[in-house]
């Protein structure tokens, strides 16, 4: 469960000593999961970003840290596209305690949710998705989206992992390009991959929500963009409009 394992990697990160636990219980028509730890906890200054995309807490403590901080930013915009929350207690030097919680069954059927079942029935399955993202949280993100429309994905690490697979995979529908990638950029990639094949769709996942960036990948030649942390019912809005094209 890609949403707990974020949290567990948490704790156990800003845990030298102590302990991590995590489990889960039914509450009402959720199900409500926790990850505690005796960590170092997070600075009441700092509770109200964390969600934030790229959040890192810049302190003496954490900076011996790694991560890119989206972690927990994708894992509320996961949560909340399955209809639950997130939230947390977190006292500093005595640790931290996150619950979110799941529907145990999703009963309303609103606007959006009728959109997104349009959406899936459109798109055909089987089709073949090339996602370039380095970031391996992101990628597992995308991967539990992608299984609904029941899409076979390769995956590209780096834009000679994607020049690969675009070689040897000629039935290819559909890219979901990273703009920034250890060897390359995704617009350079995407360049070149339209001067091979014009029609194949390829969709810009813009990191910063940038306007800039949103030009650069249109001008690069991308069909379209959808910025970070991905919102499933986006995604599948573009996906319908281009990934039965080619
Ligand atoms: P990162 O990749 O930096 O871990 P996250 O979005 O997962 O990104 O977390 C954002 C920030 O929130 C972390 O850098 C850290 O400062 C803080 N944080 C998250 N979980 C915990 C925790 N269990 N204990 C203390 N701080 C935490």
């Amino acid at each position: 469960f890609k949403i707990l394992n974020c949290l567990i990697n948490n704790a156990v990160k800003f845990t030298n000593e102590g302990e991590v636990n995590f489990g889960f219980k039914v509450a009402g028509k959720f199900l409500e999961f926790y990850v505690k730890d005796t960590g170092i906890g997070i600075d009441p200054k700092d509770q109200n970003v964390i969600f934030d995309r790229f959040s890192k807490i810049r302190s003496d403590k954490t900076n011996l840290y790694g991560g890119t901080g989206l972690g927990l930013a994708i894992s509320k915009a996961f949560v909340e596209s399955l209809g639950g929350k997130i939230r947390f207690n977190s006292t500093p030097n005595m640790g931290t305690a996150f619950y979110f919680t799941i529907p145990l069954k999703v009963t309303a059927k609103d606007k959006e949710n009728k959109d997104h079942d349009n959406y899936l029935s459109n798109i055909k399955p089987g089709r073949q998705v090339l996602v370039v993202e380095d970031e391996i949280m992101n990628y597992i993100y995308l991967e539990e989206i992608l299984s609904d429309i029941d899409a076979i994905i390769f995956h590209a690490k780096t834009g000679k992992e994607a020049l690969k697979i675009f070689q040897k995979k000629t039935k290819l529908n559909l890219v979901l390009m990273d703009i920034k990638l250890p060897d390359t950029n995704g617009y350079i990639l995407t360049k070149q991959f339209k001067s091979i094949r014009p029609n194949l769709p390829i969709i810009a996942q813009t990191a910063y929500a940038m306007e800039g960036d949103r030009q650069k990948a249109l001008e690069a030649g991308c069909d379209d963009y959808i910025s970070k942390p991905i919102d499933s019912d986006k995604l599948f809005g573009i996906l319908n409009k281009f990934i039965n094209k080619s």
